[in-house]
């Protein structure tokens, strides 16, 4: 398990800068979760921490590590995207081993992992069907089962239940609270709900316009929100 640290993150894309120097330390083991409207840069912070994106100042660490040069593969990160990003063409089994195959684990290494993950997420009895036989929630517990397989020491969640309805997304909300529960990994949860961040995460880093508005515990927020766009996404209203 690791921890991550931001300092002085800044990130353009052409000549327009949508991260303004972003300090955020996440501890070993915490679940983190960001909220902001959107456009406040919240996947692109997950794609800074992740190696897809490239900061354009600041450092990044994983572990104590510094990672800016390092590429995606090797910062022990899994990412978890909204769209479930499966390989139409695998089957269930076939897309949460593909890392796995890539990184050239053993067969039976893959196998074992792979079996875990599927009873953890309770789709053993899927595993060969390919994402067209799936509903919605069944492919996001696979997009979920191929991030566990990595056994990454971080997780990146990047609104993994927004295509879902209401009644699914909160069964996965339970799900989510208990691999939370059982891997004890580093996780950080993008989510434009609230009830999400309220109930899954150790702390909420309210983001507006690339900067850190407020971060603290949920209670923190809802209580004494610093201000009134704060209190207007998770504080009390006062
Ligand atoms: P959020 O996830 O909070 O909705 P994003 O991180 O996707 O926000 O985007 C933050 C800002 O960066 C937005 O203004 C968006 O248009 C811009 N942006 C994101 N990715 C790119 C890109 N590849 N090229 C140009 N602008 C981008
Ligand atoms: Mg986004």
């Amino acid at each position: 398990m690791a921890g991550v640290t931001l300092r002085g993150v800044r990130k353009s894309f052409g000549r327009i800068e949508v991260i303004h120097g972003v300090d955020l330390e996440v501890a070993d083991g915490e679940f983190v979760a960001f909220v902001g409207p959107s456009g406040c840069g919240k996947s692109t912070l997950l794609r800074l921490i992740a190696g897809l994106e490239e900061p354009s100042a600041g450092d990044l660490s994983i572990g104590g590590q510094r990672v800016n040069e390092r590429p995606p593969a090797a910062r022990g990160i899994a990412m978890v995207f909204q769209s479930y990003a499966l390989y139409p063409h695998m089957t269930a089994y076939d897309n949460m081993a593909f890392g796995l195959t890539l990184a050239r684990t053993d067969k039976g290494t893959i196998a074992e992992r792979v079996r875990a993950a599927a009873r953890l997420l309770q789709i053993e009895d899927l595993l060969d069907r390919k994402p067209r036989d799936l509903s919605g929630g069944q492919r996001q517990r696979v997009a979920i089962g191929r991030a566990i397989v990595r056994e990454p020491q971080v997780f990146l969640f990047d609104e993994p239940l927004s295509n879902l309805d209401a009644g699914l997304r909160v069964q996965m909300r339970l799900e989510i609270a208990k691999l939370k529960a059982d891997l004890r990994a580093t996780m950080i949860y993008v989510t434009h709900d609230q009830v999400e961040a309220m109930t899954l995460a150790d702390r909420i880093v309210v983001l507006n316009a690339g900067r850190v508005e407020q971060a603290g515990t949920p209670l923190e927020l809802y209580h004494r929100p610093r201000n009134r766009f704060v209190a207007g996404f998770i504080g009390s209203p006062a």
